[in-house]
């Protein structure tokens, strides 16, 4: 069965006890135990809920992998991952890992005595010279924000093979839709669920699809004893995203194609980031492990006057940060997600005055089009 049907119908669609077509939202805390000896499935709500088992099996299902786990946000998700490690493991983590992510692996973790190495994970020498004897984990994203960078995910899973590290990935930027790395030899995948996958910019989430039993304890113990969980409402609002994630994907994604297009061949552009693109770096390899080049991209204007102007004329797209949702978002990373890095640091990375950072949404692309033209004239 392919992903575009799974969406749909993955044994999770269906309320079991009355056969409604969307799960109920179970609001409740505790429940009534028939038999205190013997126990029961669901006895309070931090260690299981109906509503976020139905999601929790869902993107199970939709990554290949054998437990899912629901979060309260992304950033959740990704710190009860990285709580299953202990004091003196080494993680080799991308340089351009998602913002918080860089925040907490190096700022909170250092404090348990967690290491990390910062890499460009498209130098795969650099990966494998950066591991350690005490190193027990790979940390990836691609494509990365907010230059897309590409890794070569099948060739970091060798790595990892060889050197018996866990696998992990931020697949946020893709959704399963698109790109599912438990397939490439992956064995954690981390979700921000309230960008593409809740799609609807209305609920901060996050998504764990997790490959074998072990590793799948060893997430729940965290997600049970930390308690980072995903609330019953904002669970149905994340299973309710993904009924829609091809539909909307497929749109956005083609519009992305057609906006990265008309931006090459505008005289205030200097340069478009887009996988989709065959001048992107890379766009080759994502292409043998993605289903799509995604709906975000990124460009540079000719100056960072022209940057700046283009963000206060822009009428059709909001200006946010986040991604994913129905509407065109745009960001301007120097000042938002990446603000918080050195410029030392940001520029080596070319994240630079005149970068833009755009999630496609639903719009008509003619009127986005023109609006966009008319942004970047004087
Ligand atoms: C937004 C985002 C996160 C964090 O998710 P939250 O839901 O905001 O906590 C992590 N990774 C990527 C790639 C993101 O875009």
């Amino acid at each position: 069965m392919k992903i575009g049907t799974k969406l749909i119908h993955n044994g999770n669609e269906m309320d079991p006890q009355t056969g409604a077509l969307s799960i109920p939202i179970y609001q409740t805390s505790t429940y009534h135990q028939e038999d205190i000896i013997k126990g029961q499935e669901f006895e309070y709500s931090r260690s299981e809920n109906p509503t976020r088992k139905a999601l929790e099996n869902t993107i199970a299902k939709l990554e290949n992998g054998d437990k899912g786990f629901a979060f309260s946000s992304g950033m959740a998700a990704t710190s009860s991952v990285l709580s299953i490690f202990s004091s003196n493991d080494h993680i080799v983590i991308c340089e351009d890992v998602y913002g918080g992510t860089y925040r907490i692996a190096s700022n909170f973790f250092s404090k348990f005595k967690v290491e990390t190495t910062f890499v460009n994970a498209a130098d795969l020498s650099e990966i494998e010279r950066s591991i350690k004897d005490n190193t027990k984990a790979l940390f990836l994203e691609s494509p990365s924000n907010p230059l897309l960078k590409i890794t070569d995910l099948k060739a970091c899973v060798e790595i990892g093979r060889k050197n018996n590290l866990i696998l992990i990935i931020d697949n946020t930027f893709m959704s399963p839709y698109l790109q599912r790395p438990l397939d490439l030899g992956f064995d954690i995948v981390i979700h921000s669920g309230t960008k593409f996958i809740g799609g609807h910019s209305d609920v901060v989430g996050g998504l764990v699809a997790v490959k074998g039993e072990d590793l799948s304890k060893r997430v729940y113990t965290v997600q049970n004893g930390f308690g980072a969980i995903l609330g019953p409402q904002d669970s149905w609002l994340l299973l309710r995203g993904l009924k829609t994630l091809k539909v909307r994907m497929d749109y956005q994604q083609k519009n992305t194609q057609k906006l990265a297009e008309w931006l090459l061949t505008n005289e205030n552009i200097e340069k478009v980031y887009y996988p989709g693109l065959s001048s992107h770096e890379g766009h080759s390899i994502h292409l043998a492990q993605a289903d799509g080049a995604g709906a975000v991209l990124s460009f540079k204007t000719i100056n960072t006057e022209k940057a700046l102007n283009f963000m206060k004329k822009v009428t059709l797209a909001a200006v946010a940060v986040s991604l994913g949702g129905v509407e065109t978002i745009v960001s301007y990373p120097v000042k938002m997600s990446h603000a918080s890095m050195p410029k030392k640091e940001r520029e080596r990375l070319g994240i630079t005055d005149n970068l833009i950072r755009v999630s496609v949404g639903l719009e008509d692309i003619g009127d986005l089009i023109n609006d966009f033209e008319q942004a970047l004239e004087e």
